[in-house]
C-alpha cells in the first residue's frame, strides 16, 4: 500500500533505543488527524468482508487501531498485555527476546472458538513479538486468524512474516 501521506508523516529517530537502529515512530501517525483516517480506511478495506468478531491489540501502541476498526467492524477489542494488568484468569505465552525473555496474557475467556480474530500490532520487526501473541490466540481455537501491522520492517535484513503459517493472510500498511 505504502501510503505517501503515511510514509511522509512516520518519524524515524536514529539510534534509539541502541546505536544502529532507526527506530519508527509511529506516534506522529497517530496524531495527525488525516494519517489516522487514512490508516482506518485502509485497515477497513482489508478486513471489512473478513468476518472479524474480535480484535486482539498487542500492548500498547497496538491498541490504538484495533480500537478504531472494532468499532467500525462493529468487532470487539482483546487485550493483550503484559503480566499484572489484566485483572481476571489470563492464559500466558512466553518468549525468548534478544536478552531474557517475556510474557503476555488474554483474559481466559476473551476469544472463544467461534471467532474469527484479527491480530493487530504496530510494527513487525524479527516478528517474536507477535508469534507469541499468534500461539497464545491459537490455544484459544478460533475459526481463524488474520495479522496485521502498520509497519513492516523488510529493509533491514527482516523476515518478520516467516514466524507464522503459510495460511495465515499477514498483511501492513507500510514496508520500510
Ligand atoms: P519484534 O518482536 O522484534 O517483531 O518487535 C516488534 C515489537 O517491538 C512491537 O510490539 C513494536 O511495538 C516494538 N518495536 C520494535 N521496533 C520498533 C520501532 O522501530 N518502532 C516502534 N515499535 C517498535
Amino acid at each position: 500500500m505504502n501510503n505517501k501521506t503515511l510514509l511522509e508523516n512516520l518519524r524515524n529517530i536514529p539510534d534509539f533505543p541502541k546505536k544502529g537502529v532507526i527506530f519508527r515512530d509511529v506516534t506522529t501517525l497517530f496524531d495527525n488527524p488525516d494519517c489516522l483516517q487514512i490508516m482506518e480506511e485502509e485497515l477497513y478495506d482489508l478486513y471489512k468482508d473478513k468476518g472479524i468478531t474480535k480484535i486482539v491489540g498487542i500492548e500498547s501502541r497496538g491498541f490504538i487501531m484495533s480500537s478504531a476498526l472494532a468499532i467500525r467492524l462493529h468487532a470487539g477489542v482483546v487485550l493483550c498485555r503484559k503480566p499484572g494488568k489484566l485483572p481476571c484468569d489470563t492464559i500466558q505465552e512466553t518468549y525468548t527476546k534478544e536478552y531474557g525473555t517475556d510474557t503476555i496474557e488474554i483474559h481466559k475467556d476473551a476469544i472463544t472458538s467461534d471467532d474469527v480474530v484479527l491480530l493487530h500490532d504496530d510494527l513487525l520487526a524479527t516478528g517474536g513479538t507477535m508469534k507469541a501473541a499468534y500461539d497464545l490466540v491459537k490455544k484459544f481455537n478460533p475459526k481463524k486468524i488474520y495479522i496485521n501491522f502498520i509497519i513492516e520492517l523488510t529493509r533491514e535484513g527482516m523476515h518478520g512474516r516467516d514466524n507464522f503459517d503459510k495460511e495465515t493472510e499477514v498483511t501492513s500498511l507500510l514496508e520500510v
